[in-house]
């Protein structure tokens, strides 16, 4: 588990700012959510926390460690897309292994690593199975999984549960609520959906037109007046 810690956070496509100097400090084991109208760049700063995209003014530490010029692989992060980003030609198991066998992780371990987390996220009897033989609840567990499985210090989440209908919503909503209760990693979720960032959050963050607007409980954002 680690802090994240924003400063001064600049992102510029060519002469365009998207994020005007983004200050947030995300403190270890918090469950923070972005929310803001889609283009206040929500997602730019997700991307830039998890390394995808580069960073033009200001810093990003993870564990006290500044991030700027590290690579994806080299943070202690995992992401969870909307898309899944599953590899269609392998197994559940070996997309979960993915990782930590890039990672040269020994034989084991990757089979230990991958047993704990499709038992937490209880998808152990799909192992064997290929993506295109799961349904949309199921993928998505597997896209969690393989986010579990390293045990990294912080998950990032971009829109998760877009792409599934009401009812598997409000289901992988609950199971998500567990998995940090359980796990207590640090995590940094962007949605655009108010009932997601209220049922998960222990902190809100409102961006806008690439600033903060509002920081605070579910409570503060949406019941004061
Ligand atoms: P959100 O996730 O809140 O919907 P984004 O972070 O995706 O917003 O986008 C923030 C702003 O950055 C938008 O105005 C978007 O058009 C712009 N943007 C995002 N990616 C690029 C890119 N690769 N090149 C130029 N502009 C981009
Ligand atoms: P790992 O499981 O170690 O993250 P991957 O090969 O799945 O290995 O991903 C390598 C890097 O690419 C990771 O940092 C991940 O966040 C990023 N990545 C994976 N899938 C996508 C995607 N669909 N879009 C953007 N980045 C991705």
């Amino acid at each position: 588990m680690a802090g994240v810690d924003i400063k001064g956070a600049v992102k510029r496509y060519g002469n365009v700012q998207v994020l005007h100097g983004i200050d947030l400090e995300i403190r270890d084991g918090e469950f923070v959510v972005f929310v803001g109208p889609s283009g206040c760049g929500k997602s730019t700063l997700l991307r830039m926390i998890a390394g995808l995209e580069s960073i033009s003014g200001g810093t990003i530490e993870i564990g006290g460690r500044v991030m700027n010029d590290v690579p994806p692989r080299g943070r202690d992060i995992a992401m969870v897309f909307q898309d899944y980003a599953l590899y269609p030609h392998l197994s559940v198991f070996e997309n979960m292994a993915f990782g930590l066998r890039l990672r040269k992780a020994p034989k084991a371990e990757v089979e230990t690593a991958v047993k704990r987390a499709a038992g937490i996220l209880k998808i152990d009897h799909l192992l064997d199975r290929k993506p295109r033989a799961l349904s949309g609840g199921q993928r998505q567990r597997v896209a969690m999984g393989r986010a579990i499985v390293r045990d990294p210090q912080v998950f990032l989440f971009d829109e998760p549960l877009s792409n599934l209908d009401a009812l598997l919503r409000s289901e992988m909503r609950v199971e998500i609520k567990r998995l940090h209760q359980q796990l207590k990693t640090t995590t940094i979720y962007v949605t655009h959906d108010q009932v997601e960032a209220m049922t998960l959050a222990d902190k809100i963050v409102v961006l806008k037109g690439g600033d903060i607007q509002q920081v605070g409980s579910p409570d503060d954002i949406y019941n004061r007046p």
